[in-house]
């Protein structure tokens, strides 16, 4: 019987996954995805205890100059026996186990460190972008918390961006709003992530403290072969322009994509054509390596 109430619980798990008013019967391959989810949720947990988790940081570069905008900061999850989990994966694992809470405290405070590091030693990196997830918005000790972090590392707020999606401007949680305009008085930047994905209203975009917008990496995915595409992304920029945003191109790949960004004057363009994420050392490396290229002295030699 126990056994029969327990494939019940996960049918009606998967069922409420899907969404309001769905059923599902329980299979045999329902109950080891959950036996999956718990596995790996626990090894997570203990992961994020250990020290295990990590941060690449990913460049973004200006448009203008080809200077540095700032860098992302992307979590990573080696396991042993589970090997490198892509974030997606682990994200919403840690979303559904409550775990994110967690990993978003140790993400501000890991990045402000490495910031803190950086600057101690001169290494010129504007400000560094911290993921959040709707669910962080609705801790009224978020504020709080991210000056803890940037107290305890002697850094002053604009040395951190934090980036939010447009969950946060959907979330019905009364809190919410009052917690996104509590981080932004404090002086750091908010950045709208996957801009023109989701329920993108204009209105959240026009009302709510956000200093800076992301193109969803598919609008210039598709920037060569889709003329939709295109018409998006020249909103989205025009938009950012006119609102005194700065509008980031997330997954700039190839350079035909990087001149028509450039052309339409877009401020700032993150992605593999400039770098994957990299660990702090090969970040530090690779503007090293990218000074060099830079200067005038490099195209005299
Ligand atoms: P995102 O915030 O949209 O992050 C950008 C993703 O695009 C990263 O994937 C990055 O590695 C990838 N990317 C960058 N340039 C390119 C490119 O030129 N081409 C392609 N195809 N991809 C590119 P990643 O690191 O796998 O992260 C996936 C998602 O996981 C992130 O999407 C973000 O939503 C989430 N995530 C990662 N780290 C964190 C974190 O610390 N906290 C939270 N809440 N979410 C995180
Ligand atoms: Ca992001
Ligand atoms: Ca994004």
């Amino acid at each position: 019987r126990e056994e029969l109430l327990k494939h019940a619980d996960t049918a009606m798990y998967e069922a409420k996954n899907a969404g309001r008013g769905s059923y599902r019967f329980f299979s045999p391959e329902m109950n080891r995805q959950v036996q999956e989810r718990l596995v790996m949720g626990a090894a997570l947990k203990e992961s994020l205890g250990l020290g295990h988790l990590a941060l690449r940081y990913q460049p973004q570069i200006r448009g203008e100059d080809g200077g540095l905008h700032g860098v992302e900061a992307l979590a990573r999850w080696s396991h042993p026996r589970f090997g490198d989990v892509p974030p997606a994966k682990f994200i919403a694992l840690a979303e559904e186990t409550g775990l994110i809470e967690a990993i978003g405290e140790w993400a501000i405070s890991e990045a402000c460190r490495q910031m803190a590091d950086w600057r101690a030693r001169g290494v010129a990196i504007p400000t560094v972008s911290v993921n959040l997830s709707p669910m962080h918005f609705r801790n009224p000790k978020l504020p709080e918390l991210v000056t803890v972090a940037l107290e305890s590392s002697g850094l002053s707020a604009d040395a951190l961006t934090l980036e939010i999606t447009e969950g946060v401007m959907m979330d019905s949680c009364a809190g919410t709003r009052a917690t996104v305009e509590a981080v932004a008085h404090l002086g750091v930047r908010l950045s709208l992530d996957d801009f023109g994905t989701g329920y993108s209203s204009l209105s959240s975009i026009s009302t709510l403290p956000i200093e800076e917008i992301k193109l969803d990496r598919s609008f210039v995915r598709d920037l060569q072969n889709d003329k939709n595409a295109r018409a998006v992304a020249s909103a989205v920029i025009r938009i950012g322009q006119s609102l005194g945003l700065t509008v980031v191109a997330e997954g700039v790949e190839t350079e035909p994509q990087r001149r028509f960004l450039q052309a339409l004057d877009c401020h700032v363009m993150q992605g593999f054509l400039f770098a994957p994420a990299l660990t702090a050392p090969d970040l530090e490396h690779w503007l090293l390596e990218r000074a060099v290229t830079l200067s005038p002295i490099a195209h005299v030699a």
